[in-house]
């Protein structure tokens, strides 16, 4: 089934004219302790049985920026067959590119085997290019070569723990000290091969706080249509990283500024440089809250986003008859459906944003039990916080949203008094029970 993959021969020749820079210890600060000891032992043992093997990627970009790396991938010139033979608990894992992933209880060192394919002209058996995109990428090549087929200089850093040196092919060190995001070769192509490179582009800079080379930053604004051919789903994985990781408010200037938000979420707001202050507003406290610590949730987001198509096409459906909460049902299904056609967005965040729409009419009923069950319902908190953000564009809302804020505070009396104001209802009911009963 898996027939292994052949070493790119006529690129390791141009391999060994590559120079790789070694930076030592002293140099650059990371120490072995600084790094995953699984990773490391990992290394150890592929060290031992004579292949290299060095951690990469990202880890060590953020290690030298001083952020706490998530994960720890390791690159190796072991197949991973080779990798399953020296440890019993890896598992090869992926159809179209083998990995193998090693467990060490909750914690999975990734496994890749140098690939190649970094000089990002010949086309094989394995590589294959359509319009310019990469479409089968599964060369096994050598540790240079590897280095050139990543995306950014500042991602293409390799660390052994061994010696506590950085292997440098390309320049990503100078790059990282410089805080410089800059594509590997050059970027139009880098760019058409794999389009999602724009959208890490914008994460990189504003996550890491990075000045974008002039080269790498020119043919976005241009490349950004190349998003459409990226398949839903994918597009959907790197939306979660662009929103979910404490900098949603710049992320989302900076893609607008590249054009490439209205190729994700097209036609949302007339003009997505002055976006709705409740979207705004949304990203802000999804920031805050990630600073804080507290749990944050895609579903509110797009809920923020979808809403002033949501909201005006729910307006006309009443017009035309609609009671509110089924106008802004069908509303919320329609733009949900039209905005998958670009972002496969999970069914489960879909639901939380059609039912934050949906509870918004509910909170005007303030009277009775009804209210107060509505407290209680899995979704109120949200949903409240979307009436929070609404009272931004909507500011007859504010004494309803002071309402609510106020009832979730009181004590169980006092939200019986709020929910039966003067006691009147109860009052003149109860007689009439009364005489029922004699
Ligand atoms: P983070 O995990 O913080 O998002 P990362 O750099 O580790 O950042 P990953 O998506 O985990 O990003 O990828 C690991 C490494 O794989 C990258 O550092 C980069 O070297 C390489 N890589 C990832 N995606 C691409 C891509 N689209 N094109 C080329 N190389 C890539
Ligand atoms: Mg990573």
């Amino acid at each position: 089934m898996h027939r292994p993959l052949p070493l790119n021969r006529s690129s390791q020749a141009s391999d060994n004219s590559r120079q790789v820079r070694v930076i030592e210890c002293k140099d650059h600060g990371i120490q072995s302790r600084h790094v995953s000891a699984n990773a490391c032992k990992v290394i150890e043992r592929l060290q031992q049985a004579g292949h290299a093997a060095y951690i990469v990627g990202g880890s060590i970009r953020d290690l030298l920026l001083g952020h706490r790396p998530k994960d720890f991938d390791v690159a190796t010139s072991a197949t991973p067959e080779q990798v399953r033979e020296l440890m019993r608990n890896a598992r090869l894992i992926g159809r179209r590119f083998r990995l193998a992933h090693v467990r060490f209880g909750r914690e999975i060192i990734e496994v890749a085997t140098f690939r190649g394919g970094g000089d990002h002209e010949e086309d094989s058996e394995h590589r294959e290019v359509e319009k310019g995109r990469l479409i089968r990428d599964n060369v096994y090549g050598t540790e240079s070569e590897d280095a050139q087929r990543r995306d950014f200089t500042i991602n293409a850093l390799m660390y052994d723990p061994a010696t506590e040196t950085i292997r440098d092919h390309i320049g990503g060190y100078d790059d990282v000290l410089g805080r410089r995001l800059k594509l590997i070769g050059d970027p139009q192509t880098r760019y058409r091969e794999d389009p999602v490179r724009l959208l890490r582009a914008v994460r990189f800079m504003v996550k890491l706080d990075l000045t974008m080379d002039p080269e790498t930053a020119g043919p976005m604004v241009s490349m950004a249509p190349l998003l459409r051919d990226i398949p839903p789903a994918r597009l959907f994985d790197e939306i979660l990283k662009l929103f979910l990781s404490g900098c949603a408010w710049p992320t989302y200037q900076a893609l607008v500024r590249q054009a490439l938000w209205g190729e994700l979420f097209p036609g949302l707001f007339e003009d997505p440089a002055q976006p709705p202050p409740l979207v705004e507003q949304a990203l802000r406290n999804t920031d805050q809250r990630v600073a804080e610590g507290l749990p944050v949730t895609p579903g509110f987001l797009f809920a923020a986003f979808l809403w002033p198509r949501v909201k005006s096409r729910a307006d006309e459906l009443v017009e035309s008859g609609l009671a509110p909460v089924e106008a802004l049902a069908e509303a919320g299904e329609e733009a949900m459906a039209a905005q998958a056609k670009r972002v496969a967005i999970h069914r489960r965040f879909s639901t939380m944003s059609k039912e934050i729409w949906c509870m918004q009419p509910r909170f005007e009923r303030r009277r009775g039990k009804r209210a107060l069950r509505l407290i209680n319902e899995r979704r109120f908190r949200a949903a409240y916080d979307f009436l929070l953000l609404r009272v931004l564009e909507e500011p007859e809302l504010e004494e309803l949203a002071e309402w609510w804020t106020r009832i979730q505070a009181v004590d169980n009396d006092e939200k019986l008094k709020m929910v039966h104001p003067g006691g009147k209802g109860r009052r003149r009911r109860r007689p009439r029970k009364r005489k029922a009963a004699q």
